[in-house]
């Protein structure tokens, strides 16, 4: 061979230019790495996905004729990491050429960078063909510690790639529907919740090399995965989306329910990871909501399909946006020098507080949580708490079978711990109890009180949510947004903000407890 192509494990992407013409003298490696299973500690379904999904587009390529070289951990685990491997393979098949497609991840684009792979072998990078703004512009839409705002950015793409535009005005007169959204469910809303497609991917091979190979993981396994590892189950995913999930997508989008039994991703599309993985192209997946909202209009309403547009289009091009222009520093920002360890039920579920119980034995359960229960559920927990954002985002990184850093560090580190000082957001998203009350029915059948703040049955949130507010004063009540809360906080008497307090302290104290 003369020509070695790199495709790494979220390069799924059988659209990019490189499959469009066969070539005997290029050789396609796509390999197991021990350095990307112990980067952070994994949930073991998110490994058993990416490395069947890894080896089911080596098969496609293959199937279509290219030649592909697929390397198990059995064949890599003596290499110290990608670049040994990559000087291994060249040196064996006689490469003059290397390719690789942009990564994603901070990590690996440094040891791409320049891979030393002896001299005589130009280098050559491509574009990953995924992402709906190329990487070399992104420099011009994000500059390293300037905040960015997400509606502003949402709003340039939309004219920019002509998405629900009507000329230059927005479709349907609004930029943005949130505020006919954010309903909870309410019971009798929870029979019509549609069952969640799941698939039966046999890992068992996966899963003994993982075994044999000790890499260390955590979370439930399952065998067969439900997860899709396939193009053509990726494309079930969205079309049950579009059609079962998208004309309550945007009204529900904020909801949580514990009701739900096997219904645990409500209207969301779970298809994050194919996404991240590329086996779908975001365009690909905003034309199919946009087509089944112009098809349907009577059951999917614009503000259905423009949530779900707003995820896609927006949030996931500006977080990778802001990543790229704050990385590396992005990594170890902790605005609050939040230092407390992460509580033990993180891993294990075992809380007395319902929310935390059913939002981490769901992660534990199916690597999946929808956005509100990382958001304001996982993530307000460790704000309000001061957690050290180090662990925070391991967690998060390891947990989640759609967490990869570009996407994990800045909605964890930025979106929900304000580690980066309001980079990503333009306020804490910091909620007590009432919040989470509000969104679902969580706390009806919770140890704890919701209404309470000071005694031993107080929900610790709402004592939490004031030490945090206070701890932070001076910098969020000049903060227009969160500065009218402590208006009500003033007008209570000495006695019970000192109870709220020592309420909080004590629970701060105790949190592996709680
Ligand atoms: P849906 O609710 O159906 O949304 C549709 C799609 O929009 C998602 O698949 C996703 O691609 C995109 N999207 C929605 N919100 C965001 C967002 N804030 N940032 C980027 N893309 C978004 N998403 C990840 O893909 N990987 C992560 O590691 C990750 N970590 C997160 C950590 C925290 C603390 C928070 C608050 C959010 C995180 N998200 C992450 C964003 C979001 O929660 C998930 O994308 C979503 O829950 C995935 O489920 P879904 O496919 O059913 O999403």
């Amino acid at each position: 061979y003369q020509r070695l192509r790199l495709i790494l494990g979220d390069q799924l992407n059988a659209a990019h230019r490189w499959f469009r013409k066969k070539d005997d003298r290029c050789l396609y490696l796509i390999a197991e790495l021990l350095q990307e299973t112990n980067y952070v500690r994994h949930h073991i379904q998110k490994l058993c996905a990416f490395f069947a999904a890894m080896a089911s587009f080596a098969d496609a390529l293959k199937q279509s004729g290219h030649d592909v070289l697929y390397l198990t951990l059995d064949d890599t685990a003596s290499f110290d990491d990608l670049p040994a491997l990559l000087r291994h393979v060249t040196e064996k098949y006689g490469i003059t050429d290397f390719e690789y497609q942009q990564p994603d991840e901070h990590r690996l684009q440094q040891q791409l960078l320049k891979p030393s792979l002896g001299s005589g072998i130009t280098i050559n990078r491509y574009e990953s063909e995924h992402f709906m703004l190329p990487f070399d512009e992104l420099e011009s839409y994000f500059t390293p510690g300037k905040a960015v705002r997400m509606e502003a950015f949402y709003r340039k793409m939309r004219k920019r790639f002509d998405i629900l535009m009507e000329g230059d005005q927005p479709a349907g007169g609004q930029w943005n529907f949130d505020s006919d959204n954010r309903q909870s469910l309410k019971k009798a809303d929870l029979a019509e919740i549609p069952e969640p497609i799941l698939f039966a991917n046999p890992v068992t091979d996966i899963l003994q090399r993982i075994e044999r190979h000790q890499v260390a993981h955590f979370g439930v396994p399952t065998d067969p995965l439900i997860w899709p590892v396939t193009r053509k189950q990726s494309l079930q995913v969205l079309k049950h989306f579009c059609r079962y999930c998208l004309p309550s997508f945007g009204r529900f989008q904020d909801a949580m329910t514990a009701d739900s039994d096997h219904r645990w991703s409500l209207y969301h599309s779970r298809l994050s990871f194919a996404l991240n993985t590329k086996m779908l192209h975001p365009k690909q997946v905003i034309e199919a909501a946009i087509a089944a909202w112009q098809a349907s209009p009577d059951t999917i309403t614009i503000a259905q399909v423009e949530g779900f547009v707003r995820q896609v289009l927006g949030w996931r091009e500006f977080v990778r946006g802001m990543y790229w222009a704050n990385m590396p520093e992005y990594r170890s920002m902790n605005h609050f020098n939040a230092r407390r360890t992460l509580p033990a039920f993180f891993w294990t579920g075992e809380t007395h507080m319902r929310c935390l119980q059913q939002a981490v034995s769901q992660s534990l359960d199916f690597a999946y949580a929808h956005h509100i229960q990382r958001l304001m559920v996982a993530g307000n927990f460790c704000l309000l708490a001061g957690i050290d954002p180090d662990q925070v985002d391991e967690w998060y990184l390891g947990i989640y079978l759609d967490a990869i850093e570009w996407v994990e560090l800045p909605n964890t580190r930025g979106m929900s711990q304000f580690g980066d000082g309001g980079l990503v957001a333009s306020k804490p998203y910091a909620g007590s109890g009432n919040y989470i009350n509000k969104m679902s029915d969580y706390c009806r059948g919770c140890h704890y009180n919701v209404k309470e703040k000071t005694t031993e049955n107080a929900c610790p949130l709402n004592s939490l949510y004031w030490h945090f507010m206070l701890r932070h004063r001076d910098q969020l009540a000049v903060n227009h947004r969160t500065g009218v809360v402590y208006k009500g906080w003033d007008k209570r008497s000495n006695d019970e903000q000192r109870a709220v307090l020592d309420r909080a302290e004590w629970c701060l104290e105790n949190l592996d407890t709680l």
